[in-house]
């Protein structure tokens, strides 16, 4: 049988052990998975847009494990209350093609790319770093806060939204945790003067620019997270041009980051390469570094993968129907007699 882990479940998963406990476990399995690079049969995502949004595929595979993400992008979803990311995604078995897990991957995706964003801050952001401007209020951004927090020692956050309710939504949140502090800004650039970290996780289909040269500081860190489709840009390519630029998978990335602004020959380096000790992270210390994230598959089979382990040990989930259990895998018809059978009884 196929378990299947609700909403619900991964909530209950992640009050069990606590948030920053999940995060520091997805960011050792993303790890552990990045490490293996060579490992993977991988592919950039495969896109569907239509004038509102985009709906991706995202599938990857080792020689055990295959996974796939199902998860959109509409940025004006909010009018049909709506998040503007949905997700779930499947673990399946390689030997047999059965599929292992069916999981919600919304909030998964939300933690997935916190812990993703500190993995590659833990390598190119400067280590003394404690202040974080936070631009974009959203969905995603608790889960950035609390991810740098917690993991990455960052004592002061930076908020700035278009949408002032999200900003408040946030600070409410987020208000009562010790050791950190917020400052609600009235500008991008306000809030980003004199942080060590920007990151940039807004909602817009269209190439925004939320950070411009005129802002960047010696040494800062840009974390770019909404800037993740053809078409969706946050960093104007001035940035873009002063930084060391560290992205997940060069092929998605030409096609999805901030980096499609730039020249086909534009220097990029794939992040596996510096965990690996193949490639510098930072520098110096004065060298402004901008991690180009979209979102791989492989952060979504890493936390498929946690998903899987974890709920196992804390006994969550519910088996789903969803392959016919047969006593003879070869009379399919029969099931169907059965369970008409079955319905008429
Ligand atoms: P959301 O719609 O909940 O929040 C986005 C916020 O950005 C909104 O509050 C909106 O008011 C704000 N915003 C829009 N334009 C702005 C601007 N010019 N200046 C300041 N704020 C602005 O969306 P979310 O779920 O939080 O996702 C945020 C972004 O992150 C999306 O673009 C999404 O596609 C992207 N994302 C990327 C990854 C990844 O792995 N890189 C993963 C998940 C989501």
């Amino acid at each position: 049988m196929t378990t299947v882990l609700t909403t619900q479940d991964v909530a209950r998963l992640v009050q069990r052990v606590g948030l920053p406990d999940l995060l520091r476990r997805l960011v050792d399995y993303l790890e552990a998975d990045y490490l293996r690079w060579a490992e993977f049969d991988k592919t950039p995502r495969v896109a569907a847009h239509s004038p509102d949004g985009v709906i991706e595929l995202m599938p990857i595979a080792d020689a055990s494990l295959y996974s796939f993400k199902y998860v959109n992008g509409h940025p004006r979803n909010y009018r049909f209350g709506l998040p503007t990311v949905m997700a779930f995604g499947v673990l399946a078995d390689v030997d047999t093609g059965a599929p292992v897990l069916l999981s919600e991957l919304t909030l998964t995706t939300a933690m997935r790319t916190a812990a993703t964003s500190v993995m590659v801050a833990k390598r190119l952001a400067r280590p003394d770093s404690r202040v974080m401007a936070l631009i974009g209020n959203g969905a995603q951004s608790e889960f950035q806060a609390l991810a740098f927090h917690h993991l990455l020692g960052i004592r002061e956050l930076r908020l700035y939204d278009i949408d002032a309710a999200a900003t408040a939504k946030l600070a409410r949140h987020l208000g009562s945790t010790p050791g950190l502090t917020l400052t609600v800004c009235a500008s991008t650039a306000e809030a980003v003067k004199g942080a060590d970290i920007v990151t940039t996780v807004t909602a817009d289909k269209t190439n925004a620019t939320i950070i411009t040269p005129d802002m960047i500081e010696p040494g800062m860190h840009i974390n770019g997270v909404g800037g993740d489709c053809p078409g969706k840009t946050e960093l104007h390519r001035g940035v873009m041009e002063m930084a060391r630029v560290i992205c997940e998978f060069e092929p998605q990335s030409r096609i999805e980051g901030d980096m499609q602004q730039m020249p086909a020959d534009f220097p990029v380096t794939e992040f596996w390469r510096v965990l690996a000790g193949q490639a510098a992270g930072r520098e110096s210390s004065s060298q402004v570094t901008v991690f180009d994230s979209v979102g791989f598959a492989l952060e979504d089979f890493s936390a498929l993968r946690l998903l899987r382990d974890m709920s196992q040990q804390l006994g969550l989930g519910s088996p789903l129907d969803l392959i016919p259990q047969m006593a003879d895998p070869k009379d399919l018809f029969g099931e169907l007699q059965l369970s008409a059978q079955l319905q008429a009884a």
